[in-house]
Formats: structure tokens, C-alpha cells, sequence
């Protein structure tokens, strides 16, 4: 199947898939899988779900794209429903996480510039990952993929994730800091989930600083944390600037960029911008995402089967030695293992089962939200007794 008219960027591809339906995708021989990744969180409410589906069909009919130099009944409408929903102010949108991170390091930039700052920095974390583009792999804590693309754009101070002293320590040491930019749980980076109160700290230490707090909600929003936005589990607590992209669409590329108070005010007319983001199309997909997510009650589904799937994955994996830590919040799971673990795609593949591992050593499970009780189960039993075999633990 590997074209050489494809550059070689993602590696050996193995597995071809054709067709969608619910939790489930198939081949090109014909065989299911249940997809426990669903397009890396981005599939959330499963593959080609009706609501979507009929939106697009309609909006595919109706008219694509006009660009922004025209007003976009859809785009307003998501926007409306978000703030509403997010507490933020207003939004931007783009076709893609790394370009919402952009727009956020954008605004911390020109945050800065008015305060003074001719050099702004932003604070961001060791393992964190914020995207491929130079600012956003700037700003991603591992070396590794930034290895072999330097110059990266200055601008970024790093601190350990779930650490707010080291924060403090940061401040101490430059005055020229207007922003944080992190992650509520850590995806790509293996599923790290912080201290309950982290946000809460980093939110009173920036009220201190003046700074802006930014989340990026890339991989946790969209209800698969079991709330829409992972900073919704912290009572009252608000960002000044949170992105979005992976579950926004459910497939269609989109990615929006919210703030609030002042970061709502900092861009103004022809200082961002994008061709393509917030077009009719996408606007519907989003739209329809945020309904069905309310309709079918899918984010307290998410809270409910991610607490479920983790009791299962410790029950199976109680006292397997090669199991360091099961850990995540909703349907963003981690289990991290006491070796690299990348030939778990394989063996979990052979099962009809994808899954996915990151940093080396974790499996991660991403599940759609639509996910049945019957299917969590599998998942937990199918994985549980794959590790088992794998670390050689007596099951
Ligand atoms: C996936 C992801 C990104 C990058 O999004 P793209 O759409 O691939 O550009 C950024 N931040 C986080 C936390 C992500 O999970």
C-alpha cells in the first residue's frame, strides 16, 4: 500500500481502513476492529455518527466555504454555544490543534508587547506535547522530535509538569514571563494526570504574576474527560486562553482558540487570521458534535465508563508486576508498564482490538464515548490478559 509518492513521515503503516460504523472500523479484507483510539480522541462520538453524517450531507449541499471575508452563520452559532458552555469570552478558529496553540502563543506574545515585554516568554512543561508546527514543537517538551529542526522559535521557559514551585522558581528568575501554557492530563506524553488542585495553584500564581493561564484541552475537551473541558472538574475555576481541536469535529478538521477578559480583546481586525478555519462545513460538524453530546447524555456516559474501565483494567491486572501505574481521567486511560510496550498494537490488533502506545510505554486507550457497557469490558479483559501475557505475570 505505501505509495512512494507519500513522504515517509509516519513510518510503516500496516493496517488500511476502509469504512466506519459506531465503535467500529473495518478493513480492506473485510475484518472489524473496535477502536479504542478512535482517530486519537478525535472520533468521540464513534465513526460517522447520523447526526454528523446529516449535517455535513446537508451543509455539503448547501454551500462549503466562503473564507472570512464573509460572516459565517455556523461559525457564530459554535462560538455562541461554546462561550456558553466554556465561560470564556470569544474564540477563534482554526483547521487543527497546532494551529489553536498558535493563535494562544499569539495572544501571550502580544499580551506581553503591551505590557512592555519586548521578549515575552511562556512558561510550558517538561512531556508536554502542543503540535508539529516550529512554535508549537517549541513550545512540546521532547527533544527527540524537536531533534534536527533547530532554529526553534525562542520565547519558551520550561518547568516539570505538576510542579507549581518550580513555576515560582521560574518567576523569580525572569520578569519577563506573561504566560502558562499546559495541559490538564498530558496525552501524547503517557497520560499524566496531575494533583487535583495543580490548575487551581497555577491559576492563583498567575492572578499573582499577572499572567495569562492557557490550557491546552486538545486531546482532553470535547467530554472525554467526563466533563466538556477538563478544567470544568475544578469548580469556578476559568483559563484566560483554552484550545481545542481533536473531538470538536468528530473527524472534520477543526480547532478553536477561546479566552476570556483581556486575551479576548487581543486580537483585533488583521492581526490573525486563517483561510480556512470556522468555513460552514466544519461549523456544522461542530455544532452537531455539541448537540449530540447533550442529547445522548455522552460526557457523564464518559465519566461513568471511565471509571468503570480503569476499576476493570486494575481488577485484570491486580499484581502483574510489569504494570507500573493505571491511571487517566474519563475515557483518556493510561497504564503504564515497566518496559516499552509497542508490539501491544500488534498483539492487540491480532484480537480484533486498536489500541495505541505513547511515550514508549504506555498503552493508551481513547475510546469513542458511545462505547457499550459489553464493549468496555471487552476492552478491559482483551487488554488486561494481553499485559498479563506480555509482562509475564500469572494471571
Ligand atoms: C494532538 C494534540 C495537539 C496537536 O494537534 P494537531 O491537530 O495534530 O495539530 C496539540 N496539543 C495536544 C495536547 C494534542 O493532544
Amino acid at each position: 500500500m505505501a505509495t512512494p509518492a507519500l513522504m515517509q513521515n509516519y513510518g510503516n503503516r500496516t493496517l488500511t481502513l476502509v469504512r466506519g460504523e459506531g465503535n467500529y472500523v473495518w478493513d480492506d479484507a473485510g475484518r472489524r476492529y473496535l477502536d479504542a483510539i478512535a482517530g486519537i480522541a478525535v472520533c468521540g462520538l464513534g465513526h460517522c455518527h447520523p447526526a454528523v453524517t446529516e449535517a455535513l450531507h446537508d451543509q455539503a449541499r448547501t454551500l462549503l466555504h466562503t473564507s472570512n471575508l464573509y460572516n459565517i452563520p455556523a461559525q457564530e452559532q459554535l462560538a455562541d454555544r461554546l462561550a456558553g458552555l466554556s465561560g470564556m469570552d470569544n474564540m477563534f478558529f482554526s483547521n487543527s490543534g497546532a494551529e489553536a496553540n498558535e493563535a494562544a502563543i499569539k495572544l501571550a506574545r502580544r499580551f506581553g508587547h503591551q505590557r512592555g515585554h519586548a521578549a515575552p516568554k511562556i512558561v510550558v512543561m517538561e512531556g508536554a506535547f502542543h503540535g508539529r508546527t516550529l512554535a508549537t514543537l517549541a513550545a512540546t517538551g521532547n527533544e527527540k522530535i524537536q531533534q534536527g529542526f533547530a532554529p526553534l522559535p525562542e520565547g519558551f521557559l520550561r518547568a516539570p509538569f505538576d510542579d507549581v514551585a518550580a513555576v515560582e522558581k521560574l518567576a523569580a528568575r525572569h520578569d519577563d514571563i506573561v504566560a502558562v501554557l499546559v495541559e490538564p492530563v498530558q496525552g501524547e506524553g503517557g497520560i499524566h494526570v496531575p494533583a487535583p488542585d495543580y490548575l487551581e495553584q497555577l491559576r492563583e500564581l498567575c492572578d499573582r504574576r499577572g499572567w495569562l493561564l492557557m490550557l491546552d484541552e486538545i486531546q482532553t475537551a470535547n467530554g472525554r474527560s467526563g466533563k466538556l473541558f477538563a478544567y470544568q472538574h475544578r469548580e469556578g475555576l476559568l483559563p484566560d486562553v483554552v484550545t481545542t481541536a481533536k473531538g470538536l469535529g468528530n473527524g472534520v478538521p477543526i480547532g478553536a482558540c477561546l479566552a476570556r477578559g483581556a486575551a479576548a480583546q487581543l486580537f483585533t481586525a488583521g492581526t490573525h487570521g486563517s483561510t480556512f478555519g470556522g468555513n460552514p462545513l466544519a461549523c456544522r460538524a461542530g455544532l452537531a458534535v455539541l448537540d449530540t453530546l447533550e442529547s445522548e447524555w455522552l460526557i457523564e456516559r464518559a465519566a461513568q465508563l471511565g471509571a468503570r474501565l480503569q476499576a476493570q483494567l486494575r481488577e485484570q491486572l491486580a499484581g502483574c508486576d510489569a504494570v507500573k501505574e493505571i491511571r487517566g481521567l474519563g475515557l483518556l486511560l493510561g497504564i503504564e508498564l515497566d518496559r516499552p510496550c509497542a508490539e501491544l498494537v500488534e498483539l492487540a490488533r491480532a484480537e480484533d482490538l486498536l489500541i495505541n502506545v505513547t511515550a514508549g510505554n504506555v498503552v493508551r486507550l481513547l475510546p469513542p464515548l458511545t462505547l457499550t457497557d459489553a464493549e468496555c469490558e471487552r476492552i478491559a479483559n482483551t487488554v488486561g490478559t494481553l499485559i498479563q501475557q506480555f509482562g509475564r505475570c500469572a494471571a
